[in-house]
């Protein structure tokens, strides 16, 4: 069998071992076909399929053929020569003549396409030209039948010279050989397209499935990394607390004065310490959140002191950096369920970037508002605000620095992701806060995202979903 592809079958698109007519014809086209010729000669023209399923039938019936269907006896004798018309196989390419016991006969013709056996098409019943009388097959196959009326009868049988029929038929399986082509062409052009769009189908399988196992292997890593960060940074944890806690002690002279230089060198390196503890926390707290193993202490949070609190403890770094931090938010803000460490968290990281992204001379505000609309979806169920329904808290970490790039904004929420990552980078950082702050957010019900400050600075808009109705909070 000739294939061009897996899947494509080049025989099965010719139909190369089983061409029907009644699949490439369509039957109203044939029957057609057949009134036409039916119309013009006056004969009755039927076509057959392969199988011998009647596929068109033009004519209608003789009163000749009426009549001796009128008669028992003539009726048993007429369905057995038309039972035998039917059943006749002319032959390859064959063209036979079945008389019928009324003087009449039909012409029986195989159809043919491409070499290969279709149909048959059968012309008749007509009476050949020498036919004058009635013949004595007809009177006596029935007493009933009688000779003048059967007489009469047979001379209104149409006529036709067997050259004249052979010329009928040729056109007719002319004109049938061009629907055929018509129709193969048709179905070739079909099935060739079916065949494509199979194949690209197969294609695209075969690519979605090499995909799915490269997206399973990249999650095994994932997670094969989450792991390695999680064991590492605990094991690093311990011996690091213990040089931190060693330099405090030094610095604090338990062990004798220290002389300027030495303090200065401790200092480094408690501070150095503090810096890569703060690293190892966030790798730790990542970790958990990547396997969804962080416990939060819920419960009723007055988000204003933690906003309070916020502001208080990054005012000297704002100082020392000479932009100034607002707060700017109503009286008797709703309370939130939460965690207080980790709304803390979220709020002072957000802050904190604010006054490391921002230069001098800038400012950073953070502002709160309750909102009254509906746009968060009330099945966000991590935490509540005890207030009035369809309100959420709306908070606005609002800087005048250098901004992020829209196409970054999102991207800004990844892991280790930074807008510079170049080695002369000008701002220090390892790209895990955001990636912390959405996810804490999320814990909470909440959604976090990143907007202009025109005409320069960026905003983060954190926003913490409604109260269950009368203000009591949702479970
Ligand atoms: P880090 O600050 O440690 O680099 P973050 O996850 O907090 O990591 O931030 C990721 C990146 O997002 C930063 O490196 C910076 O490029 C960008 N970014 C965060 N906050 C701001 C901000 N307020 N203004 C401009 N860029 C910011």
């Amino acid at each position: 069998m000739t294939s061009a592809g897996p899947d494509v079958d080049i025989e099965d698109i010719l139909l190369a071992d089983r061409l029907r007519l009644e699949d490439l014809v369509d039957r109203d086209g044939l029957r057609e076909l057949c009134a036409t010729f039916h119309a013009l000669f006056g004969i009755s023209v039927r076509i057959y399929s392969s199988e011998g399923t009647l596929l068109a039938d033009a004519g209608s019936e003789q009163e000749l053929c009426a009549y001796v269907n009128g008669a028992t006896q003539g009726r048993l004798a007429c369905a057995s020569t038309v039972g035998a018309v039917k059943e006749q196989d002319p032959g390859p390419n064959g063209d036979v003549v079945h008389p019928c016991f009324t003087g009449a006969i039909y012409r029986i013709l195989a159809l043919e396409y491409d070499a290969r056996r279709v149909g048959r098409l059968i012309i008749g019943p007509f009476l050949p030209t020498n036919v004058a009388s009635a013949p004595a097959s007809l009177l006596a196959i029935d007493p009933a039948i009688a000779q003048e009326r059967a007489q009469a009868l047979l001379l209104k049988m149409p006529r036709a010279k067997p050259e004249t029929v052979t010329r009928i038929a040729a056109h007719l399986k002319a004109s049938l050989d061009l629907i055929l082509f018509s129709g193969h062409k048709a179905h070739v052009t079909s099935k060739m397209h079916l065949a494509s769009v199979r194949e690209g189908y197969r294609q695209l399988e075969e690519r979605n499935v090499r995909l799915q196992e490269a997206f399973d292997r990249l999650r095994e890593l994932d997670r094969l990394k989450s792991n390695f960060l999680a064991t590492v940074s605990h094991e690093l944890r311990t011996p690091l607390t213990s040089i931190i806690g060693y330099s405090e002690m030094l610095s604090e002279g338990l062990t004798g004065d220290l002389t300027a230089e030495q303090k200065d060198f401790v200092k480094t390196i408690h501070d150095k310490g503090e810096q890569l503890l703060s690293l190892i926390m966030g790798l730790l707290d990542l970790g958990k959140l990547e396997s969804g193993t962080m416990r939060m202490q819920m419960r009723q949070v007055r988000i204003g002191a933690v906003f309070d609190e916020v502001v208080s403890t990054l005012t000297p770094t704002a100082r020392k950096k000479g932009v100034v931090l607002r707060l700017d938010t109503p009286n008797g803000l709703a309370e939130l369920r939460g965690d207080p460490e980790r709304l803390r968290q979220v709020f002072l990281n957000l802050v904190e970037n604010g006054i490391k992204f921002t230069p001098p001379d800038g400012s950073i505000t953070l502002q709160a508002r309750m909102v009254e609309d509906d746009s968060m979806n009330s099945d966000m169920d991590g935490v509540s605000l005890l207030a009035p329904s369809r309100s959420r808290l709306e908070v606005r970490v609002m800087d005048t620095g250098i901004g992020i790039p829209l196409g970054e904004r999102e991207k800004v929420f990844d892991a280790f992701y930074q807008v510079d990552s170049s080695s002369t980078r000008e701002y220090g950082g390892t790209g895990l806060g955001l990636s912390i702050v959405k996810r804490l957010v999320e814990g909470h019900g909440g959604k976090i995202h990143v907007e202009d400050n025109a005409p320069n600075g960026t905003v983060f808009v954190v926003s913490f979903p409604r109260a269950a109705p009368n203000g009591v909070e949702a479970t």
